[in-house]
């Protein structure tokens, strides 16, 4: 059973006169416990739901849906499905108290992989939840693989019942399932021959895995330094080394680099990140691999629609790994508009500077800085600083430093997004 929480107009759920607090039952007679049975079973122009009013009434629909008409009800949120692993590194472990309340759930979902890209680990899943994955054909999963060696990969997942994941790969992709695959490196455990050789292993299987990305470790000043520590610059020069080597041979062999590092493991290593091209589709930007090259190319791409804002001084705000990279940006930006761009680069004053990333900038280090920004028109704020709801990690809620900011702000993914288009503005 799934709860409406909101019904669209011009929809199949308003001409059914169907409301929020409906309880959709089942569809052709199969229960429905989420959004993926919701999504997948109503696919077909026919179909027979069963629901139950908010008063109580069981309403059987025969339903002819139109080909263009989209089902239009909102459900709730599905209850996330909790992680089985205790990794020495995980990010929540590491969370201070009074942050945004989502924060706290260690989710290991494979609908929220094949929905949002979040990655999971498929050490949770169940017969039933295999099945599913086959039958409505959840394609690509985001999977977090950190070695194929079955005894390293339970190191690292502190997860001593942690199944071997080439198996389910290779059980998956008989079933058509591809992969996005993702390597945390923890120094020291699956970092170096692992390494070598969990590309290796991901690589065999071919083109069902069709990506592959190396991550340095992040911790906070939260985390338990005692059990895991951020690899060094050789350490991430070395993966470096590992994945262009990697990258070099798919390259000649498949036409795609199919691995990439991190943007964070190239700055750590101290080395020039690859070029826009090298990225290929972006395939996993989401995940901090190609970001800072993401921006810029749509920055470049947005550049000739930029308005004309000579004179005008726009301050911007970013996290201490973007900022090393963001003075090349702003000059594109200042020869597009005529503008003075003025950067303001922030430590991370919640988890401390080993944390690099804007998106994981709290609400407070934004407020410190718009209040000493100085005579700007304009501030902008990095968007992903911020979630769907509009709150800062520390929960702030962006509203609210808008009103008590001496300046107009504006959150931004790529500058052209945020500056004024009227010149007079
Ligand atoms: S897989 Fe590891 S890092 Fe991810 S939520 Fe679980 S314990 Fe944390």
């Amino acid at each position: 059973m799934i709860r409406v929480t909101a019904v669209a107009p011009d929809s199949l759920g308003s001409e059914l006169e169907i409301v929020p607090g409906t309880d959709l039952i089942s569809v052709n007679g199969r229960e429905l416990h989420d959004f993926l049975d919701w999504e997948f079973l109503t696919a077909d122009e026919q179909f027979v739901l069963l629901a139950q009013l908010p008063g109580g009434e069981m309403v059987e629909f025969d339903i002819e849906r139109p080909e263009d008409l989209p089902t239009g009800v909102k459900l709730e949120a599905p209850r996330i499905r909790r992680c089985a692993n205790h990794c020495d590194f995980c990010f929540v472990e590491g969370l201070p108290a009074g942050l945004r309340e989502g924060l706290y759930i260690r989710d290991d979902d494979y609908r929220l992989s094949f929905r949002y890209g979040n990655f999971a680990t498929l050490t949770n899943l169940k017969p039933a939840d295999v099945s599913r994955i086959l039958e409505y054909h959840l394609s690509p999963l985001y999977v977090s693989v950190h070695a194929t060696d079955p005894v390293i990969r339970r190191r690292v997942l502190r997860n001593p019942r942690a199944p071997d994941i080439l198996a389910q790969l290779r059980d998956f992709a008989a079933g058509g399932i591809r992969f996005h695959t993702q390597i945390v490196l923890q120094p020291g455990v699956n970092d170096g021959p692992v390494l070598r050789q969990s590309l290796e292993d991901l690589y065999a299987l071919g083109d069902v895995v069709l990506s592959a990305a190396v991550v340095p470790v992040g911790l906070t000043a939260h985390s338990d330094h005692g059990a895991s520590r951020q690899p060094t610059r050789e350490e991430c020069g070395a993966a470096v080394d590992t994945v262009r080597s990697f990258a070099r041979r798919a390259l000649v062999e498949r036409g795609t680099r199919w691995v990439h590092g991190s943007d964070e493991l190239y700055l750590v290593a101290g080395i020039e990140l690859p070029g826009t091209e090298e990225y290929e589709d972006f395939d996993q930007v989401e995940n901090g691999v190609g970001s800072v090259r993401f921006l810029q190319k749509r920055i470049d791409e947005g550049a000739g629609t930029l308005p004309d804002l000579s004179g005008r001084r726009i301050a911007v705000f970013t996290g201490t790994a973007m900022g090393r990279l963001m003075p090349e940006v702003l000059k594109t930006l200042a020869t597009a508009t005529g503008a003075r761009f003025e950067l303001s680069v922030l430590e991370n004053n919640l988890f401390g500077p080993s944390v690099t990333t804007a998106a994981l900038l709290p609400g407070s280090a934004f407020q410190r800085a718009l209040a000493g920004a100085g005579p700007v028109d304009l501030a902008l704020l990095p968007a992903e600083a911020v979630n769907d709801d509009g709150r800062f990690i520390d929960d702030m809620a962006f509203a609210e430093l808008e009103a008590m900011s001496p300046v107009d702000v504006r959150l931004s993914h790529d500058f052209a997004d945020a500056l004024p288009l009227d010149p007079g503005e």
